[in-house]
């Protein structure tokens, strides 16, 4: 059983034609990279996989349940397979601490220490430790993502999704996330990564998928001789 599979997918947004006969499969421990030029439905793919946004047709399968099911549980499905947004989106009001432990504890039902003791070992991982007790709009773009991921991690899901991870960043913050990104992927995350930085995909992904217009024009395992044409 794949982890994913969409089988004839169809996304409009009105009369708009966002995601075309969509066919892919998603394997657990995979890291695939996702790239196209800006609007051709990247981001669309993704947020269909967590249930931000609803098919229109075909199916989509997570962990052989299909995402149109009444049985189905979005929050179940979110628990499972968490997202790195480009805007962060942390909560302003919340120190970088509670914003890791707030879903372990509402959600997973964790203790407040077992919960604080994972957000600690998780801070340590992406170097943001010391920034613990700190606010979100006292960090750099590229600390609160690497808080965010940290907040994904922490729900201990099955993979990670990330759409844009460091386009809206500076340049000189890009590295620091990227490098968090390379170590999860290494420790063996199923990750899908929407991303323009080609060196990354290029380290990192186990497999590349390519999308202009809604549709998918390749879907390539050999990445390197990807890149080479
Ligand atoms: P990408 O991530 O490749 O840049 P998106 O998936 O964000 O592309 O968007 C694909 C197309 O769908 C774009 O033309 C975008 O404007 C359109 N789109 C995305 N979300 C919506 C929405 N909620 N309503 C209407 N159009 C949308
Ligand atoms: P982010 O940059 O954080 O990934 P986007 O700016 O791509 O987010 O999109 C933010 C929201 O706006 C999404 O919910 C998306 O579906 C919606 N959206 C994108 N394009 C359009 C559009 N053309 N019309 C209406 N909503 C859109």
């Amino acid at each position: 059983m794949s982890m994913i599979e969409f089988k004839n997918v169809e996304k409009y947004f009105g009369n708009f034609h966002a995601l075309k006969n969509i066919n892919l499969t998603f394997e657990k421990g995979e890291v695939v990279v996702v790239i196209g030029p800006s609007g051709s439905g990247k981001s669309t793919l993704l947020r269909t996989i967590n249930g931000l946004e609803m098919i229109t047709s075909g199916n989509l399968l997570i962990n052989d349940q299909d995402i149109r099911s009444k049985q189905t549980k979005l929050t179940e499905i979110r628990k499972n397979i968490g997202m790195v947004f480009q805007h962060f989106n942390l909560y302003p009001n919340k120190t970088v601490l509670e914003n890791i432990t707030l879903a372990p504890t509402k959600v997973l039902n964790k203790s407040e220490k077992d919960a604080a003791d994972t957000a600690e070992s998780l801070l340590d991982r992406v170097g943001m430790l010391d920034k613990k007790d700190s606010y979100p709009s006292t960090l750099s773009g590229g600390q609160q993502q690497r808080v965010a991921i940290a907040r994904g991690l922490a729900m201990q899901p099955e993979m990670l999704l990330f759409d844009e991870p460091t386009s809206a960043l500076d340049p000189e913050m890009i590295g620091d996330v990227l490098d968090v990104m390379k170590k999860i992927a290494h420790e063996g995350m199923s990750m899908i990564v929407v991303t323009h930085e080609m060196n990354f995909a290029r380290e990192v992904a186990d497999r590349v998928i390519f999308m202009a217009d809604g549709e998918v024009l390749e879907d390539s395992h050999d990445v390197e001789s990807f890149f080479k044409k």
